[in-house]
């Protein structure tokens, strides 16, 4: 009797232990701000499937999350070369219409909160396309996370997923011909092939997510007042695609079932976790969130 009590009770302990882990407390000081890299013009059923072909304007947003021990940005926006040179885009500025105001540099948007590209610790790309992984060159003393399949797409893609990668946005992460090794060991690149929680407290989580492109990755931010909001890159371009389980456009859906599985993940972290969940690229949910300066904690 008293040794099935002790069972009991040291079973218990690694249960409290478990539940006790899973829901560490996110420190304080934490905050997320979103930020904008301009707008891009699309037809509205590239983005979802079965809605009217009309033009509209969706926002190129990406974030950052302070955490007491490095910050984290999530996406890049578009490159800034593309505001004086927008032939670096060749046929894709005639395709999007990129908004090409100074403001959306990503040094003066940094700037709005008083950060420089070198105070950034870790930079998370969810995909590796033109208006997410476009600056990762202007963060050279930080370390990249991406994942293994994501950056292996870009540099060589697979068959019918070469859009929307702009080579020169990651091609100086290798050595020029001639040099004795590929990858050039100035950049610090975490190459992923799983999820990652970046702080080890579970306030900062990459989770590895293949819909959109093979190695789309989203990141999960716990927030000590907020709560958890759930970052999705393009796993999701609109709010209503979740709730209707619409899919976008054949070209941007590597992963069908990935995509509408990410709309599954979102509905369990709903229920488990009152997760809240933003998109990039949503221009009605864009209107409602908080810009940077203001923030989330
Ligand atoms: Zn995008």
């Amino acid at each position: 009797m008293k040794r099935s009590i002790v069972v009991l009770a040291a079973v218990a302990l690694v249960l409290v232990g478990i539940a006790g882990s899973a829901l560490a407390e996110s420190p304080a000081g934490m905050r997320l701000y979103a930020f904008s890299s301009g707008a891009l013009t699309v037809a509205k059923n590239f983005l979802q499937a079965g809605g009217p072909p009309t033009q509209i304007q969706i926002p190129v947003g990406f974030f950052v999350v302070r955490h007491p021990r490095g910050n984290v940005i999530f996406d890049t926006g578009n490159n800034d070369r593309i505001l004086t040179d927008p032939g670096y885009w060749g046929d894709f500025v005639k395709a999007l219409n990129p908004v090409r105001t100074p403001d959306i540099a990503i040094d003066v948007q940094l700037g709005k909160i008083g950060l420089k590209p070198d105070d950034i610790k870790y930079v998370v790309i969810g995909h590796m396309h033109l208006d997410h992984g476009g600056n990762i060159a202007k963060f050279p003393n930080s370390t990249l996370v991406v994942q293994k399949d994501e950056i292996r797409n870009a540099f060589w893609p697979e068959p019918g997923t070469a859009c929307c990668y702009v080579p020169g946005d990651f091609m100086f992460l290798r050595t020029p011909p001639g040099a004795m090794m590929p990858n050039d060991p100035k950049w610090k690149v975490f190459q992923l092939e799983g999820d990652i929680d970046l702080f080890a407290d579970n306030s900062v989580v990459v989770k590895r997510w293949v819909g959109h492109t093979p190695g789309s990755q989203m990141l999960i931010v716990r927030l000590p007042k907020s709560g958890t909001i759930v970052l999705t890159s393009d796993n999701v371009y609109y709010k209503e695609n979740v709730e209707k389980n619409l899919l976008p456009d054949v070209s941007l859906a590597y992963s069908p079932k990935g995509i509408l599985g990410s709309y599954d993940f979102i509905r369990e972290m709903q229920a488990r976790e009152n997760a809240n969940y933003f998109t990039a690229h949503d221009p009605d949910a864009w209107k409602t969130m908080k810009h940077a300066p203001e923030y989330w904690e």
